[in-house]
């Protein structure tokens, strides 16, 4: 079998990519929007075809790339019945299988997190996805989304800890960096849910979290409901974005990561669109870029070229956000927002001139 671990660092959400080796078939597990591209391009090397996407809830902190991923690929939108979701093309309950090739996943009710979380097991039991039902030393939260403490410690210990000890589990999401455990493992050393502790003691740590609400949720969930499909239907249209590692936002815009700017000096015109008083202020600006305030942008694009992409930056990311909206509608073809704006340059040390420290 072909095995895949993806990461997004924004929300620390893992992917699972599974493909059989002689048929090729391939399914993705809680694909992230902004990596859609990326998910397709490491499906193509592969050499692998994309049947089918499964999500194991609805997720609050990131929007799924099931929608795009259809789009692109052809691949068919699989999650649970009980999540409410619209717009898949077919609903999963407990005890539904979902083949592969030679392999299967069976998609066990694991609720708590969510109402209609799904935990996948793979082949009788090698490894399963747990969502966040289980993470690595802990589990999601229970208090929102028909969140229950109760109802998570039975599908814990009653769904996932009967599978066998050697079971590798991957869980939705790790904010440290672990990449997998063992059924084994999360029995003994799983501070909330090891064999131990009792439905009581987990109930009172869950109610005692003190979490702040997830900042995408207001955005993610309504998304999400929709299986990723974005509101305006135009958004995924082909702009040019080979020139770079362009990511798409769910807003629609086109973003590069700072360190790839840095890495490639030269390779595209640099645009600030800040006021004057901040291209020479404490921030400093990135060597060579053009100052032209966001005001002022729509009379003097002739000072821009089209035949060069352009990355636009401002302080923060949302100004210069705009301005790539203005040229693209002006009809520049290749054209980037600056992920962070110069806050993030800043904060990842890379170069300016002039500024302060
Ligand atoms: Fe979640």
């Amino acid at each position: 079998m072909i095995f895949r671990q993806l990461f997004d660092q924004q929300s620390s959400t893992y992917t699972y990519l599974l493909a059989d080796s002689l048929t090729r078939e391939a399914v993705l597990i809680d694909p992230v929007f902004e990596h859609a591209r990326r998910d397709a391009a490491l499906i193509g090397e592969l050499g692998v075809k994309l049947a089918f996407t499964l999500e194991t809830h609805v997720h609050a902190d990131h929007v799924t790339g099931a929608a795009l991923l259809k789009r692109r690929l052809g691949s068919k939108i699989l999650l649970s019945k009980a999540s409410g979701a619209e717009g898949a093309d077919r609903y999963l309950s407990d005890g539904d299988t979902v083949a592969f090739g030679e392999h299967k996943l069976e998609a066990r009710a694991t609720p708590g997190h969510t109402a209609g979380c799904l935990s996948y097991v793979l082949d009788g039991g090698s490894r399963a996805f747990t969502g966040d039902a289980l993470l690595i030393r802990g589990c999601g939260r229970t208090d929102f989304q028909q969140g229950s403490a109760p109802l998570l410690f039975r599908s814990v210990r009653e769904r996932l800890f009967s599978l066998p000890d050697d079971c590798l589990l991957y869980p939705a999401h790790d904010y440290r960096g672990i990449t997998a455990s063992s059924v084994g493992e999360e029995k003994k050393y799983n501070p909330r849910l090891a064999v131990t502790i009792h439905e009581g003691d987990f109930v009172g740590y869950m109610t005692n979290l003190g979490l702040a609400h997830p900042k995408l949720m207001d955005v993610a969930v309504p998304a999400n409901m929709r299986c990723g499909r974005p509101e305006k239907e135009d958004m995924t249209n082909a702009a040019d974005t080979d020139w770079a590692p362009i990511a798409m936002t769910f807003a629609g815009i086109l973003e590069l990561q700072p360190d790839w700017l840095a890495e490639n000096p030269g390779s595209a015109q640099v645009l600030d669109v800040r006021e004057p008083d901040e291209f020479t202020g404490s921030l400093g600006h990135i060597a060579g870029a053009k100052l032209i305030p966001l005001g002022s942008l729509l009379n003097n694009l002739n000072q821009l070229s089209k035949e060069k992409p352009v990355v636009v930056v401002c302080r923060s990311g949302a100004r210069s956000a705009q301005a790539t909206v203005v040229l693209k509608n002006a009809g520049f073809p290749r054209v980037a927002n600056l992920a962070g704006g110069m806050l993030r340059w800043r904060a990842q040390h890379l170069p300016v001139e002039g500024g302060t420290d």
